[in-house]
């Protein structure tokens, strides 16, 4: 078995954080101590190798009796890297080194090599699990390693920043023919096929908006594409679902293989993977933690829910669209609103917007794994759910999943300004209106309303969710 590949996500804030405790108006280096929250992935989707996460928990600063500098060295002192390795073994997460090469290139010095590896045996005799270091050189340029051993090492190949932007450094960008995207190259810069190339997206729920997404995404040249939908397609889909064909309905085809069939007749070097699972199958974990954004096209509120979760744990952007449309009545206008939320750490969650609805999530739980006792429920009319199917018109499930698209391209590029994605976007197709809304986190939400779940990581539950 091969070394597993390495990723290190930097949360915005962390990353900030990190910048300002090392800037030296004197030019010397300056260090900071990371813990990390770790994502054990077995067997990467696309590459079918293992995969390591490292995802920011915490920056520790250290005082500067700890470390002593000058412009071409740093030292570790003992006491202050006991101390990190307290931290890290009690709270179970990584212990990570920060340190800066001011005017130089962001790499591992020889020097580097051999301060490490003395503090890497250290840490493995105290029975940590793996010890990071990153160096922030010259022109915002990141390196990134995990000590696997107190002799190996393995160097990040991909690492990432996120936050209202998403700003992604890939080992393996930028190496192929993208002839077929030279048109959005002309608008932003021959860095941007390279980016799209090399990014991992997951959608979740491939129907109207789903489909919608995935197909534009297909066009954009994304190239590692994961379809989530348990559902096969029928008769009542084929006003909405991209790809679909009435012959599907009788050859009962599921959603995921349609989506997936189209994308590959298109040929343009997409590499999709499908899983026929609803999102909370834990066969889905692999999948969902290898990819550096989601996007949540599911109806459901529990789904929702676990999605809102791991894009905390996992530092995972998610941006979770929705549509509520209701009919005209007597002296009631249409109510068409389409709704695209960036969930990320640092943001409000979806309980926090009202947008999901734990009453619902609990029902649509009892009618997932107890059918009859749910039925026997909704029979006394103690659960809601069930009821007329929603309306869904093609053009508005397909414009609003353009207008989630482009919330990812400008979380990419910025073409709509420095301030990153808006946090919430809501359309009202019945009025012609785009706005944009936020709201506060409650502080005992115990998904946004504290920073302990943010790039946590893997913990036993998944997600701290018992049950
Ligand atoms: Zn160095
Ligand atoms: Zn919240």
């Amino acid at each position: 078995m091969s070394a597993a590949a390495l990723d290190i996500i930097l949360l915005e804030s962390h990353e900030a954080a990190l910048r300002t405790l090392l800037h030296r108006e004197n030019g010397t280096e300056a260090a900071a101590y990371v813990l990390f929250g770790k994502a054990e992935i077995a067997t990467d989707p696309w590459s079918k190798q293992p995969r390591i996460r490292l995802i920011s928990h915490e920056v520790v600063p250290t005082s500067d009796e700890m470390v002593s500098s000058s412009s071409t060295h740093v030292t570790w002192s003992t006491q202050g890297f006991m101390r990190l390795l307290g931290l890290a073994q009690h709270r179970n997460l990584v212990p990570g080194l920060v340190h800066t090469h001011p005017g130089a290139k962001a790499f591992f010095s020889d020097q580097d090599d051999r301060n490490e590896a003395e503090l890497a045996r250290t840490t493995f005799n105290k029975g940590t699990q793996g010890l990071a270091s990153m160096v922030f050189g010259q022109d915002d340029a990141i390196v990134g390693r995990l000590w696997t051993s107190a002799k190996a090492s393995t160097q990040a190949s991909s690492i990432s920043i996120v936050g209202s932007q998403i700003k992604i450094w890939r080992e393996d960008a930028g190496h192929e023919d993208t002839a077929f995207l030279a048109r959005q190259a002309a608008l932003f810069g021959k860095g941007f096929n390279p980016i799209v190339r090399a990014l991992r997206v997951g959608v979740i729920g491939c129907g109207g908006t789903g489909s919608a997404v995935a197909s534009l995404l297909t066009r954009l040249g994304v190239g590692h594409l994961a379809l989530m939908d348990n559902d096969t397609i029928d008769t009542t889909n084929l006003n909405r679902v991209h790809g679909s064909r009435a012959a599907d309905v009788p050859a009962r085809l599921a959603k995921v293989d349609i989506l997936a069939r189209e994308i590959e007749a298109c040929g343009l070097g997409n590499h999709v993977v499908t899983r026929r699972a609803w999102v909370g199958d834990p066969s889905l974990r692999d999948v969902l933690r290898s990819c550096d954004v989601l996007f949540g096209c599911t109806d459901d509120n529990q789904g929702r829910l676990t999605l809102n979760r791991l894009s905390h744990y996992y530092g995972i952007p998610l941006i979770d669209v929705g549509l509520r449309m209701r009919s005209a009545k007597s002296g009631v206008d249409y109510d068409m609103t389409g709704r695209i939320t960036t969930i990320r750490p640092g943001n409000p969650c979806l309980m926090c917007l009202g947008v999901v609805n734990a009453q619902r999530a609990a029902a649509e739980g009892l009618q997932r794994n107890d059918p009859v006792e749910f039925e026997r429920r909704k029979a006394e009319a103690y659960v809601a759910g069930g009821g007329d199917p929603a309306p869904a018109v093609v053009t508005f499930t397909t414009s609003i999943a353009c207008a989630a698209v482009d919330e990812l391209i400008q979380g990419l590029t910025g073409f709509r300004g420095p301030g990153g994605m808006a946090h919430n976007r809501i359309r009202r197709f019945d009025r012609v209106e785009d706005r944009t809304t936020t709201c506060r986190p409650v502080p005992t939400c115990p998904v946004c309303g504290t920073e302990a779940t943010w790039g946590r990581g893997d913990v036993n539950p998944f997600l701290g969710v018992i049950g």
